[in-house]
């Protein structure tokens, strides 16, 4: 007996019509490149699932411990091979059987004779593997409608397949699926987990981060390194564009009164972002913000942002409280990062009432007294550059 194949189960990706035969090459070539450090896998991917194949059961081990971080699987099995004759069968039960917890679980099995020619009838089948399962562990309950375990067993030509265990699956779509986005990374607690929810939907990221010498340090650089290096634990390589940003923020604070400062510094950072988005393919900019967690993150606030672009904003958080903010940030390893003590651009020009309420109006009359086309042209020009490799999965352990 062994285990040298997984059974994949898509879930939502099965919904997609038209689309799903690209979603489900999306998910095997994320696998092949998730496992590229193991030996060659083969992967067959049917229409409603996919089986993982490998000669190396050390690699079928690997492949389980890692499996549950792919985004776009729903749940999958692993399959055990034994010989064709009842007693292997039995006794591959009750191995695959013994991993689980059993005490007053339903149970039932399920068998499929696709080799016509096996000596044995399906009733034989089902009377002789059922019933060793039941003696072996009595603390099993049989029920044929919706059983806890589900002993599933296959009959072909050359082995018999087996698979009792469900193991649950990240969800999502598979990275890449849905096209790329330009996520705004600051040192905090919010864009980090914003960035993880669109990676779960299937978006690539590419990261912008604002940076103001010498009002911030390295060490806040280094903060946004680490959450980049973090990002890319999901199954894709990041670009992370670090924007020197002190002369377009001072220049704000020339120019605008002091309580509207953090909305025109906002559509700076928006304006210097499609600057960006323009050369890197990105469709969209992503942003952590949440409605009333700070002064800048009030309807009226977002709507004097907003107006300066009209590349669409995504704000996954938007309606998320900080509560679960923090505990998604606790659990794909996030949140230690983002509450090191360095502040970032935002939070030393600060100023001390902004505004809940600006006026776009009054926003727009202001920046008007100066173009600041050039200072953004030229904050897109001497942008840094890094590239975060995709890091192997395996390496990120909190993910779910
Ligand atoms: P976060 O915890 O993500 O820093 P926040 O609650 O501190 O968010 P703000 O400081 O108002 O909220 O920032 C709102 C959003 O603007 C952030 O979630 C982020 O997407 C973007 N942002 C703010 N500062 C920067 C920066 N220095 N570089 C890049 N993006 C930034
Ligand atoms: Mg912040």
């Amino acid at each position: 007996m062994k285990t040298n194949q997984i059974l994949v189960r898509y879930g939502e990706l099965s919904t997609k019509g038209k689309n799903r035969s690209s979603f489900i090459g999306r998910l095997r070539d994320n696998i092949h490149h998730t496992f590229s450090d193991l030996g060659k896998l083969q992967i067959k991917a049917e229409r409603d699932r996919m089986f993982i194949n490998s000669d190396s059961e050390e690699d079928m081990e690997q492949v389980i411990s890692r499996l549950p971080k792919v985004f776009g699987i729903q749940s999958f099995s692993p399959v055990t091979e034994t010989e064709l004759s009842l007693e292997a069968m039995k006794s591959a039960a009750e191995t695959l059987i013994g991993k689980m917890d059993t005490e007053g679980k339903s149970f039932k099995v399920t068998v499929r004779r696709a080799n016509k020619d096996f000596e044995l009838q399906k009733p034989e089948i089902l009377h002789g593997i059922g019933s060793h399962v039941l003696r072996a562990f009595p603390g099993l309950l049989v029920q044929m409608k919706n059983p806890e375990i589900d002993l599933k067993v296959e009959i072909r030509d050359k082995a018999a397949y087996m698979t009792a265990e469900v193991i649950q699956g990240a969800g999502g779509l598979p990275i890449g699926a849905g096209g790329k986005a330009l996520l705004m990374l600051s040192g905090g607690l919010d864009s980090p987990v914003a960035g993880f929810h669109m990676l779960k939907r299937g978006v690539r990221l590419e990261l912008i981060h604002f940076f103001s010498p010498p009002f911030t340090n390295d060490r806040a650089k280094e903060k946004v390194f680490d959450l980049a290096q973090k990002l890319s634990e999901f199954g894709s390589s990041v670009n992370l564009h670090i924007i020197p940003f002190t002369k377009l923020q001072q220049e704000v604070h020339k120019q605008v009164p002091d309580n509207i400062t953090m909305t025109s510094t906002r559509r700076m950072m928006m304006r210097v972002a499609d600057g960006v988005l323009e050369e890197t393919g990105c469709k969209a900019i992503i942003t952590g913000e949440s409605l009333g967690q700070v002064a800048s993150q009030t309807l009226e606030s977002l709507h004097a942002i907003n107006a300066v672009t009209t590349t669409p904003v995504l704000r996954p958080l938007i309606a998320t409280d900080k509560l679960e903010i923090i505990d998604t940030a606790m659990q794909i390893g996030t949140h230690d990062i983002s509450v090191r003590p360095y502040e970032d651009c935002c939070t030393i020009f600060t100023p001390a009432n902004p505004k809940t309420k600006p006026k776009l109006e009054k926003v727009e009359y202001y920046e008007g007294f100066v173009s600041f086309d050039e200072l953004i042209q030229e904050a897109v020009e001497k942008r840094e550059v890094i590239k975060f490799p995709r890091a192997k999965i395996n390496e990120f352990d909190e993910l779910l």
